[in-house]
This record gives C-alpha cells, sequence and structure tokens, in this order.
C-alpha cells in the first residue's frame, strides 16, 4: 500500500499518539496501531480503530481532568 499524502512512501504497520480535544482538556492515547508511511510519518488508522477512539473520546468527554493518558491496549 502506497502513501496517498507523499505517494512514494509505502505505508507500515506501527503506533502512533492520538491527541483528542474535549470540551474542557484533553485525551492522549498512547499505542494506537496504525499504518505508518515510512517516507512521510503520515499515520492511517483502520475504521475499526477509529471506532474505537471516537467510543474512548466520548467516554472521556464527561471527565473533568484537564489532559487525560490512556493506553489503546488497556482501554476497554
Ligand atoms: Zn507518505
Amino acid at each position: 500500500m502506497n502513501c496517498l499524502v507523499c505517494r512514494g512512501g509505502q505505508m507500515v504497520e506501527g503506533f502512533e499518539t492520538y491527541f483528542a480535544k474535549l470540551n474542557g482538556g484533553y485525551l492522549i492515547i498512547e499505542n494506537v496501531p496504525c499504518w505508518k508511511c515510512d517516507q512521510c510519518g503520515e499515520a492511517v488508522f483502520s475504521t475499526s480503530v477509529i471506532e474505537k477512539i471516537e467510543k474512548l473520546v466520548a467516554a472521556y468527554k464527561k471527565n473533568s481532568e484537564k489532559i487525560s493518558v490512556i493506553d489503546y491496549n488497556q482501554a476497554a
């Protein structure tokens, strides 16, 4: 699979840290599995991963913490 951004790089399996802005704070999700370009570093998440991220973001929207850091693999 070629990178859609730089078109020259190859997408390889990797991990990325995802940042989400909530109403009053931030949610940081570490170790999110993704496809990453070996040339420009562009990260692409699969549909199932995006769905899980959206659920996590929705769950943390009620959280009053300013910054929450969670691990993707430990999140239900
Ligand atoms: Zn690229």
